[in-house]
């Protein structure tokens, strides 16, 4: 069997020295907002090549808050438009809609799965505010037009990196672009915690001062409340386990890339689009930390059962698109054809930096094997 993303052996690799840092957190009697945190913070600030990092207690808040403090400078306000991917993971959109703010959704280019340039430009309204560029699956969304697209039109960039840590363009990392990123330490994802943890950076002091006040109760000085905040903090524990992650996340992204790369150039099946060329190289690879694998194939059913037969465990990202959720019941009718292509035909191929390359050799065969129905 081969498991999609084996996290009890990725963390083993990492036990001494996760129960060296657990048991210092234990030990230190002090369980939030202490050193871990701030060390962390200023250890992923550093990684990311941005100014500020503000923990929070999860992916989506990082979103939410980041959203809810630009309210509260009176950089948005609600009913403001806000351009996102239609094809994103829906917590994206869960943001915007927390803060009654409009979702606009965008279709993706086909074939990086991200936001391009030009759909966006064209979705731009008066009314629009924002843009979160999701950087799916890994791959870093393209960053220095949609900067120039939202300098244009004086629009507030969000970079839901929640699947792209250490994804980089023109030597920029993921998160350092927009005006503010946000971040998810989810336990699958590529820098993972052991149980829920997000986080924000941003090179704007004050948003990153409000961030924080928002996370804690609304509340930059104990007992005094500038904000109608909510308790959104990352915690000493996770903190300690995702000092420890962070510095073994660049070689378990090399590991990806190293899969990703055998992928493409072993899988030559004429049924099965690949998502990067089969001449990538490392270097071409700067853009991509392959959070997911994922081909497309008008028969994923066939697909998904000729795998499992060769004990090849994959997963679909995602199944459903957003605005055909019950979530977003208003939606139903609107039509986003790539989109729902997209929600039809994608997989996501093992790529655990766990696998040996026995187990890649065998997807790959086994992928090259399948029979179209
Ligand atoms: C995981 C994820 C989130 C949410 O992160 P959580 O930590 O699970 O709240 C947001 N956006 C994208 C694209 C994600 O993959």
């Amino acid at each position: 069997m081969i498991p999609f993303l084996d996290l009890k052996a990725i963390n083993a690799q990492y036990r001494d020295e996760l129960v060296a840092a657990a048991t210092r957190v234990i030990d230190s009697g002090w369980y939030i907002q202490g050193t871990e945190v701030k060390a962390f913070e200023e250890e992923f600030a550093d990684y990311c090549g941005s100014k500020h990092c503000i923990g929070v207690a999860n992916g989506l808040d990082a979103l939410t808050l980041t959203l809810r403090a630009w309210k509260e400078m009176g950089k948005l306000e609600e009913g403001d438009e806000v351009i996102v991917p239609a094809n994103t993971y829906i917590a994206s959109i869960l943001a915007i809609t927390e803060n009654r703010l409009k979702p606009v959704l965008v279709e993706p280019d086909e074939t990086t799965f991200n936001l391009c340039p030009e759909k966006t430009a064209a979705a731009i309204t008066s009314k629009t505010k924002a843009i979160v560029a999701v950087h799916l699956y890994g791959q870093i969304s393209p960053m220095p037009a949609l900067m120039q697209l939202a300098d244009k039109h004086g629009l507030l960039v969000l970079e839901d990196a929640a699947q792209a840590h250490g994804a980089s363009m023109d030597g920029r990392k993921a998160g350092s672009w927009g005006h503010a990123a946000g971040f998810s330490f989810y336990p699958g994802k590529n820098l993972g915690a052991l149980g829920d943890a997000g986080a924000v950076t941003t090179d704007d002091e004050e948003l990153a001062k409000i961030i924080r006040a928002l996370g804690n109760y609304g509340s930059h000085k104990k007992y005094e409340n500038l904000y109608q905040g909510v308790n959104s903090r990352l915690d000493e524990m996770q903190a300690a386990m995702l000092r420890v992650k962070l510095q073994h996340l660049d070689a378990e992204t090399k590991r990806r890339k190293s899969i990703a790369l055998a992928y493409s150039k072993g899988i030559i099946h004429p049924a099965l689009a690949q998502p990067i060329p089969a001449s990538s190289t490392f270097e071409s690879l700067e853009n991509h930390v392959f959070h997911l694998y994922v081909i497309r194939t008008t028969d994923r059913e066939a697909m998904q059962a000729c795998l499992a037969d060769a004990g090849v465990q994959s997963l679909i990202h995602y199944p459903i698109p957003p605005h055909h959720q019950q979530a977003y019941g208003q939606w139903a009718e609107q039509v986003y054809p790539l989109t729902e292509a997209i929600h039809q035909q994608v997989l996501s191929l093992p790529v655990s930096p766990m696998m040996t390359d026995e187990q890649v050799e065998s997807v790959i065969a086994a992928s090259n094997r399948f029979e179209m129905h």
